[in-house]
């Protein structure tokens, strides 16, 4: 038996089951999913951090047209705001400061603060080492298990359902249909989403189509005790302006990466030891408090296209084949403007409306494909 319906998404993370939502009000949708349960990978393992100025132009841009919904979640995403308002600061070594000059002259809702101001918001930071600093106030906690929650609740209330324990094994055009063979049986539809993360390449080459141009990088996270005597829970999140590692607190404690970027092949990542302990070094050449314990650690993978831009379109070399992948280290914050603009474009719409058209023409597959 083949279940016929209009659009088939793979891959059951934030970009997947963000854009199956607002797919469904206009289709039958179901998202395929190979883990037992959606967000496994990249999407449960993320900072779960809003930053208005990390990523280029087309980020940032997507970054603008997410804030709002998050902020104010619309139509029954969720009943409360996704964010909690936490603050980002960057810190610049002497060396580092003609990159903050650059990063300062395209920030926005960014202001310059003094060391000793970083130091009073960041209280373990050695002031001796920063020359400069700024603050993004706006920066939030973005609450990724509610989002992810409520996109799949807008998903089934729409009619959609998402398949767990799916792994896409074989993906055929045949009579004006995509033909998806699973664990859990076959599906058709005329349309197919690649929300694959890490695997979204593989999945290219099992549609029998070149690969885009993917590359996973895996990034770290160790979990430590807070300072001892200190309430961290205030503090803003930290990183170092040439990204060599950031810290910030979460429930109590403060999470630190090295902000590693090895290429991986797709896998469930772990954090390479001897990574972590270079990248909690640099960390602690920054603070007044050694590191004398992790607690725990884990690592997931950031998937970039060449260019870093995420990939949201259809591809020109196969009908009805639809990119939603290379999110990098900004798919949850960019998850509201990138699954609009999804389901704009499986209309039929221009995704004028969602994201101005410079933006959309630069997240289009088209351009990887020479
Ligand atoms: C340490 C870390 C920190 C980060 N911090 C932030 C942050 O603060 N803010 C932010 O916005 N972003 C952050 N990110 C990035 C963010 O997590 C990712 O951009 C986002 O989760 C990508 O979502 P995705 O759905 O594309 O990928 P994934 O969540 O990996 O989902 C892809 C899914 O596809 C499934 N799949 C693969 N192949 C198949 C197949 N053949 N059949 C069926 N299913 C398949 C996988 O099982 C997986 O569940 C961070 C990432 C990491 C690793």
């Amino acid at each position: 038996m083949t279940e016929a319906v209009d659009v088939i998404v793979i891959g059951g993370g934030m970009a997947g089951i963000g854009a199956a939502a607002r797919i469904a009000p206009d289709a039958k949708v179901v998202v395929l999913e190979a883990e037992e349960a959606p967000g496994y990978h990249a999407t449960g393992r993320s900072a779960a951090i809003f930053v208005a100025n990390y990523g280029n132009a087309a980020i940032r841009a997507a970054n603008a047209a997410s804030f709002a919904e998050l902020a104010d979640p619309p139509d029954g995403l969720a009943e409360s705001s996704l964010l909690t308002p936490r603050g980002e600061m960057m810190i610049a070594t002497p060396e580092e400061e003609e990159l903050f000059e650059r990063h300062m002259a395209a920030a926005t809702d960014t202001e310059e603060i003094t060391p000793a101001e970083a130091v009073a918001h960041f209280p373990i930071l050695r002031e001796e080492n920063i020359a400069r600093a700024c603050y993004e106030a706006r920066a939030s906690d973005i609450d990724v298990d509610r989002l992810l929650q409520g996109y799949l609740r807008l998903l089934r209330g729409a009619g959609g359902r998402l398949v767990a324990k799916a792994a896409v094994q074989g993906l055929a055009w045949h009579g004006g249909s995509w033909r998806v063979t699973t664990s859990q049986g076959d599906f058709e539809a005329p349309v197919v989403v690649n929300a694959a993360g890490a695997w979204a390449d593989e999945v290219a080459v099992l549609a029998g189509l070149p690969r885009i141009g993917l590359t996973p990088y895996r990034r770290s996270v160790a979990v430590l005790p807070a300072p001892e005597g200190q309430d961290v829970s205030g503090w803003p999140g930290v990183v170092s302006m040439s990204e060599t590692w950031w810290a910030k607190p979460a429930a109590g404690k403060l999470i630190v990466s090295p902000a590693d970027e090895d290429p991986v092949d797709p896998q469930d990542a772990w954090p390479d030891d001897m990574v972590l302990a270079e990248g909690l070094e640099r960390y602690a050449q920054a603070v007044t408090v050694p590191v004398t314990r992790v607690e725990r650690s884990w690592a997931g993978l950031r998937t970039f296209a060449s260019d870093r831009t995420p990939i949201v379109g259809f591809d020109p070399a196969a009908e009805g084949f639809f990119w939603q992948a290379g999110q990098g280290g900004y798919g949850i914050q960019t998850a509201p403007a990138l699954s609009h603009l999804a389901a704009a474009l499986i209309r039929g719409d221009s995704g004028a409306t969602v994201l101005p058209a410079a933006t959309v023409s630069a997240l289009a597959p088209g351009r990887l494909r020479g």
